[in-house]
């Protein structure tokens, strides 16, 4: 197969080589976790080493730490109207999230449909503040759940103002930072915020591995979506994924340690990208690009080209992009988050999303340039001739 570039970071990442060693020497153990004996207690130390590392990567304490097979499944286990604080039990009444959660929020976890309020995003992709302020009037034990970062369009959400307007009315906030963490400062502690969700295979570590990440271990779930053993304080029954738990704390600890140099680098080479887009294509629209975005996400469209047709042409180009829409079983829905920012149907339907990460060159982006250089013009030529206007 002929060289291929990959820029669909923010669907999945390369495992960190320090998490491929981790995944390795783990499946190497036999014990279970839950033995008392030393080959138990072996497997215990991998997974409570992990817990720390994870907790360090975004700022919340390693006994908060609640491991889970995915970010979907952390993201269903927070939207629990059950969730207890510091003993207090009666169960929470509203759940408010932004109109741009990724579906696994969208889906509401726990509370029922009629309990489930938007929050709209302006233009840029950003929640608004002032629309928050005034929905949670309407609930008197509100749970909120704004992401810390969208994964289409990368741009940043005001998660710190957000836990401040959300605890003055009484609120718990949970905030989704699968995408964030690893690729901005991500510090639960800091944002004020009382959940957390972060995902493994999105920060270099195996897929199939995520933890809700909880302020202090007086937030407790009596309700788990597992029930069984006490794994995971009593939260998620099952024995652990030892292996991958210890993976993801492996990927945790590199990403976190080189951060600053790997943000920097992405954001180099993706403002390259973009300069190289714009001049091929000046019609080209980046998506939030006014805001403070995720420093490896470009989504942008060019009107009169079809995103599933420029996706295709590019991959035959040896480049791996993904559509803004969301696609599962095959079938490309529009974007919600496109939507819900009023951008225009025809626009919608070009979304292109482009995410790079810690091992993209600048060779990478010529390669990308290159092929959109070629797909965008025969695109825009077949879209003109359809429309019968002269190319
Ligand atoms: N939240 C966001 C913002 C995501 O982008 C994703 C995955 O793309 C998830 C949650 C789900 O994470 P996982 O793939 O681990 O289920």
């Amino acid at each position: 197969m002929a060289e291929r570039v990959y820029f669909d970071w923010n669907a999945t990442t390369p495992l960190r080589p320090q998490a491929r060693q981790a995944l390795q020497d783990a499946l190497a153990l036999t014990g279970n976790p839950s033995s008392v004996h030393a080959e138990g207690r072996a497997a215990r130390y991998l997974i409570e080493h992990a817990r720390e590392a994870v907790a360090a990567l975004v700022g919340g304490p390693p006994a908060g730490v609640i491991f889970t097979s995915s970010g979907t499944e952390a993201n269903v286990l927070a939207l629990s109207p059950a969730i207890e604080t510091a003993g207090e039990k009666r169960p929470r009444d509203r759940l408010f999230m932004s109109a741009i959660e990724h579906p696994s929020v969208r889906a509401g976890g726990r509370f029922p449909r009629d309990a489930i309020e938007d929050i709209a995003v302006d233009a840029d992709g950003r929640v608004k503040l002032a629309a928050l302020a005034d929905a949670l009037r309407r609930a008197s034990r509100p749970l909120v759940s704004i992401m810390l970062a969208n994964n289409e369009t990368g741009v940043v959400q005001p998660v710190a103002e957000a836990a401040a307007i959300v605890h003055a009315a009484g609120g718990l906030l949970h905030v989704d930072a699968v995408q964030a963490a690893g690729r901005i400062p991500c510090d639960l502690a800091a944002f004020g915020a009382d959940l957390l969700t972060v995902s493994a295979h999105k920060i270099g570590g195996p897929k199939g591995v995520g933890a809700l990440v909880r302020a202090s271990d007086e937030i407790h779930f009596p309700d788990p979506l597992i029930r069984g053993g006490g794994q995971e304080r009593g939260m998620r029954a099952g024995t652990e994924n030892v292996a991958g738990i210890a993976a993801f704390g492996a990927a945790a600890a590199a990403a976190g340690r080189q951060l600053a140099d790997e943000a920097a680098d992405m954001l180099a080479v993706r403002n390259l990208l973009e300069e190289g887009l714009g001049a091929i294509s000046p019609q080209a629209v980046i998506f939030g690009a006014s805001a403070a975005r995720l420093p490896n996400t470009t989504l942008f469209a060019l009107d009169g080209v079809n995103a599933e047709t420029a996706i295709i042409a590019l991959d035959l180009e040896g480049v791996a992009v993904s559509s803004g829409a969301a696609c599962s079983s095959g079938k490309v829905q529009p974007s919600h988050v496109l939507g819900a920012m009023g951008v225009s149907p025809s626009l919608l339907r070009g979304a292109v999303r482009v995410s790079l990460g810690w091992t993209t060159t600048q060779d990478d982006v010529a390669c990308f340039l290159g092929a959109w250089r070629k797909v965008s013009g025969a695109l825009s030529k077949s879209s003109k001739e359809q429309r019968g206007i002269a190319a």
